[in-house]
């Protein structure tokens, strides 16, 4: 495999069932879903990456790197700091403000130093995985997708999951704008099932 299928944006990375092997996969948005890889932030925290193993796990449900790439400790550091400053500067923007510089420095870091090359293969945009360090350029496949949804979100808007305890992030594109929960699979539902028993 030479690299992961890119369609129009980073975003659509191939069809994910919403929970796969312990990961939140039902967001539509690349990005996202790697903010919740840090679930329940506003409840007692789930680190759904605790481990490389995992680590590459997340980027292989995502149909992203190799399944052999090595991954570092070091890495898994890196990437933990990369999702912090995702979900950082999405909860500024949807609470209406601006990142802070330092978490679009890390986010533009990430996109200049890393991130692969997207080619047209066969009539399909792929990005073309390097050899070396695979599992840190699908990081920044990740970084690209972060920057494309947080600046340039034309055709819907930012918004932080209403679920309490989960504080994930989606881009609500809905008519009316009336979507309240980054996943109906897991947040939408859990409300839901909380309402039923209340009534
Ligand atoms: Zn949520």
């Amino acid at each position: 495999m030479t690299g992961s299928s890119a369609a129009a944006s980073a975003s659509s990375a191939g069809a994910v069932r919403p929970h796969s092997d312990g990961f939140r996969l039902g967001n539509d948005v690349l990005a996202f879903r790697f903010v919740a890889t840090l679930s329940e932030r506003r409840g007692d925290p789930v680190e759904r990456i605790p481990t490389p193993e995992r680590l590459r796990a997340w980027l292989l449900a995502n149909s992203l790197g190799k399944q052999d790439m090595p991954v570092s400790e070091s890495l898994l550091k890196e990437a933990r700091e990369l999702r912090e400053a995702i979900h950082r500067s999405g909860v500024a923007i949807a609470d209406g403000g601006a990142p802070d510089p330092a978490a679009e420095r890390l986010l533009n870091r990430w996109n200049a130093r890393h991130r692969p090359p997207l080619e047209l293969d066969g009539g399909v945009a792929r990005w073309r995985l390097p050899d070396a360090d695979p599992a840190r350029a699908a990081l920044a496949i990740v970084a690209f997708d972060a920057v494309a949804t947080l600046g340039g979100h034309a055709g819907g808007v930012i918004k932080r999951c209403e679920q309490a305890t989960c504080d994930g992030l989606f881009v609500d594109t809905s008519r009316g704008g009336r979507r309240r929960w980054c996943s109906m699979a897991t947040c939408g539902n859990k409300v839901k099932k909380a309402n039923l028993k209340r009534s």
